[in-house]
């Protein structure tokens, strides 16, 4: 089937950021309602990281001295950018910030005078000393009391053990594409080995890189690292239709689309609604939703009854929307996409083999298979394994069929009639 039990679409709830009240206010409701989320955390503001934000490469004395020579270009402005957050000063990291979203949107000659702008300054003496990162993370998360609570790893294996996904969305959220390698590395590895060693591996499936970064050379850097990533997913068979995108996803005829949407404060009730129907229009639309802040706190923050409003909508809905991880969603596609079914009827039994072609260690999400069957089998056994299902008969136009789970590349599924003579 297309998706999980037969569903007519899918739906992810994705959290970026990792401010409190994701947790503290979003997720009871969520788990409430049994709605798994995926949640991208930036491990360098968990206490207890064992990587903070540091800058990877030369001393930044050396770098800053050498600014006074020789003019940013597209050969230096890498590390320029990446070390200006690194200064050891208040505030230089927002010249990274500039040049990063000059980058993104292309403008390379405008990323260029930006460090220039900033390393003059700090030649200047400009800045006042500061070693925290307190000022620019505070920045990012867009929150201005800096008493506000962060989640700690304890909190994040609690939401991990519920059913929800955690992913990384760095160690202290730069615009990576203004990167050097070195520190785009650092930026990615790290946070990936943190939330590896507190959580575990089914925590470093998908990520998500700030800003919604779709910059080729992040990507390839990503890609090497992640099996998934929330900012592109690169296949003939998936349209991608990003948070800025006005296109109509039920115009594709693609396989699948991936429908992004962001929630920003002012979005209207009736809006976010409509995205779930739109969904449930056609059979091929994953509507993932990007949410930021929460109740007060965080960027663009929806409240409280909100949440409750629109989660309950989507949660009337699950007979056809199936509400599912970032990570199991991408899972469930793929497998399908790459999977072999080989169907053996017999006289009292029918054999199903179900093989995918890719990595078995990363992919083993079970997948709904539809199997016709003779009419007079009123009531089924489906086995695989040690694993018996009985599953409930259905009719459609072509005939009378059963819908099951099946491990794909595990034992062969036997389905037999249970009232047998
Ligand atoms: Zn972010």
């Amino acid at each position: 089937m297309k998706w999980k039990d037969g569903k007519r679409a899918a739906a992810s709830l994705t959290y970026d950021d990792s401010t409190i009240n994701q947790f503290r206010v979003a997720l009871p409701i969520m788990n409430q309602l049994n709605l798994p989320g995926t949640f991208y955390v930036i491990t360098g503001a968990i206490p207890g990281s064992q990587y903070e934000p540091t800058f990877v490469g030369r001393p930044v004395d050396e770098i800053i001295a050498e600014t006074a020579d020789i003019p940013t270009n597209k050969e230096n402005l890498f590390e320029r950018a990446s070390a200006i957050r690194f200064l050891g000063l208040d505030g230089t990291y927002q010249y990274h910030n500039r040049a990063g979203q000059a980058m993104e949107s292309g403008n390379l000659e405008e990323a260029i005078s930006a460090i220039d702008e900033g390393y003059q300054r700090v030649r200047n003496g400009e800045f006042v000393p500061d070693t925290t990162y307190d000022e620019e993370l505070y920045d990012v998360l867009a929150i201005e009391d800096m008493n506000v609570d962060l989640i700690t790893w304890d909190e994040l294996q609690e939401v991990a053990n519920q059913g929800h996904e955690i992913g990384s969305h760095t160690i202290l959220h730069p615009y990576l594409a203004v990167l050097d390698s070195a520190n785009i590395h650092h930026e990615l590895v790290k946070s990936r080995e943190d939330i590896l060693n507190h959580l575990g591996p089914e925590h470093t499936f998908s990520a998500e890189g700030p800003f919604g970064t779709e910059n080729e050379r992040v990507m390839e850097y990503a890609y090497e690292l992640y099996p998934a990533l929330r900012n592109r997913m690169p296949h003939s068979w998936l349209d991608e239709l990003n948070r800025s995108s006005d296109e109509d996803p039920t115009q594709s005829q693609n396989e699948y689309v991936q429908w992004q949407r962001g929630t920003l404060s002012d979005t209207p009730m009736e809006t976010m609604k409509s995205w779930v129907d739109t969904s449930l229009e056609k059979d091929n639309i994953w509507l993932v939703l990007v949410i930021h802040g929460v109740e007060g706190i965080g960027w663009e923050p929806l409240t409280e009854s909100e949440l409750t409003e629109y989660f309950g909508y989507m949660a009337d809905k699950t007979d056809d929307l199936w509400v599912a991880t970032f990570k199991d969603v991408t899972q469930y596609i793929r497998e399908r996409m790459n999977a072999d079914v080989e169907t053996n009827y017999d006289n009292d039994r029918i054999s199903v083999n179900l093989t995918h072609s890719l990595d078995p260690h990363l992919y083993n999400h079970p997948l709904t298979l539809k199997t016709y069957i003779p009419t007079e089998w009123s009531s089924i056994s489906v086995r695989q394994g040690d694993a018996m299902n009985e599953a409930e008969v259905m009719k459609d136009d072509t005939g009378t069929y059963v819908l099951y789970d099946a491990v794909p590349n595990a034992e062969t599924i036997e389905l037999s009639p249970e009232n047998v003579d």
